[in-house]
Order: structure tokens, then C-alpha cells, then sequence
């Protein structure tokens, strides 16, 4: 018995591109004869028509990390989605963002991530910290980019990132 696609994800985020709230973010599981379990994701703006389509194999969406390391500005340009679930560490920056600061995920590039940390850093960074940001945005100082989802649902869109599973460790 054949099924259609069905839908397993679903949000509104901001658009990377022309900034508002109106990128749509849908994701179908394909279940095809040959190449077996696909997403397929298709998001799209309604506001400045900003597309970004993607295949890959499906993976049961576990908690993981994963990793990546920005030596130049190709790297900067590498699409980016945080869930709203996903921890952010910048070892070289000094930068720990937990998850629940956020309400929403967000689609972007690497260096569209540093700028909304830079928008945000007040608190926890001073003007040397502000101006290695900077730096890293760019190109100036490599660095590594490191994402935990315990839902699995974040992505970074390049062959350089390394996936693994998340350990989660437990206090009690
Ligand atoms: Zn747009």
C-alpha cells in the first residue's frame, strides 16, 4: 500500500532574506520504493519568495550535535537551522547560549547566527568579546560552531558538519 508524503514538520519563522515573519517551513517524510525513507523539506517566504529546498534521508530525529569549524568566508555563508531546542557553544568566543532564551527556531547563515548573537550579547560579553564576533563574521578567526538538539531537529547545511548523538547527561 502506497502512502502520500506526510507532513512532520511545521513552523513560521523569520526569513533569513527579507526578514519578516513570513517563511514558511513545512517538511514531508517520503517513503519511496527504492531510495526508502526521504524529507524533503520545501520552505518558502510569502513575502520575498526566498526558497530553500532540500532532500536527505530520513533519520529518526534523536538528540544531537553537531559541529562544524568556519575557516573562511565560504563557511560564513553555510545555511543554518537552530530549533528552538538547540543549545549554541562557540568555544573560541567565549559564546553558550541555552535554548530556552529562545521561543522560536530560526533559518539562517552561519554569519546571520553571529550577527542575532551580536544583537543579543549585552549581558555576557564585553567590547573585546564584541569585536571578536566581529572578527569571526569577517572571515578573521576561525572557529568552531556547535549545535546540541535533544529533539535532533537542527541542521547545518554542509558536508564540513559532523553529526553525532547527543548524551544527554542527567543531574540527578
Ligand atoms: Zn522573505
Amino acid at each position: 500500500m502506497s502512502e502520500g508524503p506526510k507532513v512532520i514538520f511545521e513552523e513560521t519563522l523569520v526569513c533569513p532574506v527579507c526578514k519578516s515573519k513570513t517563511f514558511k517551513a513545512i517538511d514531508y517524510l517520503y517513503d519511496t520504493p527504492h531510495a526508502g525513507k526521504l524529507i524533503l523539506s520545501n520552505w518558502y517566504c510569502e513575502n520575498c519568495g526566498y526558497r530553500f529546498r532540500d532532500v536527505k534521508p530520513y533519520e529518526a530525529r534523536e538528540p544531537k550535535v553537531i559541529e562544524m569549524r568556519i575557516e573562511n568566508e565560504n563557511d560564513l555563508r553555510t545555511i543554518i537551522y537552530r530549533s528552538a531546542f538547540a543549545k549554541i557553544t562557540i568555544p573560541e568566543l567565549g559564546i553558550e547560549i541555552e535554548p530556552a532564551g529562545m521561543s522560536q527556531g530560526y533559518i539562517s547563515t552561519i554569519e546571520g547566527v553571529l550577527e542575532i548573537i551580536l544583537d543579543k550579547v549585552g549581558d555576557f560579553c564585553d567590547k573585546e568579546c564584541e569585536n571578536r564576533i566581529r572578527l569571526a563574521m569577517e572571515g578573521k578567526i576561525k572557529f568552531t560552531l556547535v549545535l546540541e538538539d535533544e529533539l535532533g531537529l537542527s541542521f547545518i547545511k554542509s558536508e564540513k558538519a559532523t553529526v553525532k548523538p547527543l548524551i544527554l547527561t542527567n543531574s540527578d
